[in-house]
């Protein structure tokens, strides 16, 4: 199955790809077939079951208020997320839920008793994964539709398959340079002399003009990809233009971020702090009127990225980086481009960003992060419930390296290099998230990752190009290590800092 970059940078709500945006995606999909396969006309009853890291973290995550808004039809892209909140407090002090009401509107209203019809099970899990949901729904005392839904990360939803295995619907679209691996990533590059953005963009506008350019039809004849779907230069501006929303989301994001202050949601009584350390580097920026600031960049990461993830963190609008709690270190590191890394970049973040070099610079590393993102998603996993926080900040910070590195310059071995070296040190990270909320050690967590990043794209940018340890080697340690990881410290919040932090 290939892997778009929209499939990596989803726009989606916080506070958690998985525990958030799936739940919704699941319930919105059941709810959505159960309309097109009967109707709601007999519909009397609906429940939503969560099991394992959904069941033990999902009350911290925000899964009950996005499977509820989700089963009213919503959408993670395009939820109003301050509705959210009120809307779940107002189906539970009504007792009354509208199926698909954001389609159909008034939707089809019935009973919803919350005790019984929306269950986290805190220590029953399913076979697949440990993020599982179960939905179901009645006409009196008839089952209507079951369905068993996993969350594997990053907003990716897949189906419980009538054999017993996860039913992934196989991608029949052919792309110009398929890759699973990051071996298998570098030889298109050094056998067509490409760089990594250039192979993505190639599958981007093969994923939507029905296949390869030039690929071969069964009689011989060249398909000439303007009569699959689209002239491939149109495509590749309508590519272009979507990446740029997606970096105008991000942005939006930061400055949400930089903006709000106050504690966050949750009870753990954590206080916003990107704002106020926005103003203070500002603040230092102008007294130094241009000497140079020692710690500028390193500032300005840690700021772009807190800001981010306290926006993740109150449930706000953030784009998936590859999941919503490792969100704020692409961004950030994108920030770090525009500012620093662009001949002529903004001097001041708060500008407009406008201008070729810098959208040509955003695309270029929107691409390769997505393509390393799309190596992790098809090879290992992304999400914390499987692997730990590796498989999540371990991989944005991967992504955002190869990102940093293809931008300041570096080969195609460089930049495979700087993804090795992002999640290298990052391996046995555990998710261990303090009374189930994405916030400690998330948010500091992503200020650090992205800091890490950088230093990994210099480094790989300064070598020469050979790395003992090859990105396959160190995805595949990852999963082994994930493996042997406990259950308690993946995203159940029974194990480490959950533990050993009382909760205020
Ligand atoms: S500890 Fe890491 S994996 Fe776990 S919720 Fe936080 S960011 Fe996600």
């Amino acid at each position: 199955m290939a892997v778009s970059v929209f499939d990596i940078f989803k726009i989606g709500i916080g506070p958690s790809s998985s525990h958030t945006v799936g739940p919704m995606r699941a319930a919105q999909r059941f709810v959505s077939d159960l309309g097109r396969q009967s109707g709601f006309g007999e519909v009397t009853r609906v429940r939503a079951e969560l099991f394992g890291s959904l069941g033990s973290t999902g009350h911290g995550h925000g899964s009950e208020a996005a499977v509820l808004l989700g089963l009213e039809g919503e959408d993670p892209t395009t939820a109003d997320t301050d509705r959210m909140r009120p809307r779940e407090a107002e189906i539970r002090s009504t007792g009354r839920l509208r199926l698909d009401a954001a389609h159909t509107d008034p939707g089809h209203e019935i009973s919803f008793d919350a005790d019984e019809d929306l269950v986290l099970h805190r220590t029953r899990s399913l076979p697949f994964h440990p993020n599982g949901m179960i939905f179901t729904a009645w006409a009196g005392d008839k089952v209507l539709s079951k369905r068993t839904f996993y969350s594997i990360g990053g907003g990716f939803v897949v189906e419980h398959g009538e054999d017993g295995h996860p039913a992934v619907v196989p991608d029949s679209t052919a792309v110009s340079y398929p890759f699973r691996t990051g071996g298998q990533l570098l030889e298109h590059c050094v056998d067509n002399r490409m760089s990594i953005p250039e192979i993505m963009m190639a599958n981007e506008i093969s994923l939507r003009t029905g296949g390869p350019s030039g690929e071969q039809s069964p009689d011989g004849a060249l398909a000439d990809p303007a009569s699959q779907g689209g002239d491939p230069a149109a495509v590749e501006a309508r590519v272009r233009a979507e990446l740029l929303h997606i970096w105008e989301v991000m942005r939006g994001c930061v400055e949400r971020g930089c903006s709000r202050s106050g504690t966050l949601p949750g009870g753990l009584h954590v206080r916003r702090r990107a704002k106020r350390m926005r103003q203070d580097l500002m603040d230092r920026e102008r007294r130094s009127a241009g000497a140079p600031e020692p710690f500028g960049s390193m500032d300005w990461l840690t700021v772009w990225a807190l800001a981010v993830n306290e926006e993740n963190a109150a449930g706000g609008r953030v784009v998936t980086a590859p999941t919503n709690g490792a969100a704020g270190i692409v961004p950030a590191a994108v920030h770090l481009v525009v500012r620093y890394l662009v001949p002529g970049g903004q001097s001041d973040p708060e500008e407009d960003l406008a201008g070729t070099a810098e959208d040509d610079a955003v695309v270029d590393f929107l691409l390769t992060a997505g393509a390393i993102g799309a190596i992790f998603q098809q090879s290992a996993s992304i999400s914390g419930a499987e692997v730990g926080c590796q498989g999540e900040v371990g991989t944005a910070c991967s992504m955002a390296a190869a990102g940093l590195a293809q931008v300041m310059g570096g080969t195609v071995h460089q930049v495979c290099n700087a993804a090795e070296i992002g999640l290298e040190h990052n391996l046995g990270l555990t998710c261990d998230p303090v009374g189930g909320l994405v916030q400690i050690p998330c948010i500091e967590r992503n200020a650090v990752g992205a800091i890490k990043a950088l230093t990994a794209a210099r480094l790989a940018c300064a070598g020469d190009e050979q790395q003992i340890v090859s990105l396959d080697q160190v995805i595949r340690t990852m999963m082994a290590t994930g493996r042997d990881m406990k259950t308690k410290y993946k995203e159940t919040a029974r194990g480490g800092l959950a533990v050993n932090i009382v909760e205020c």
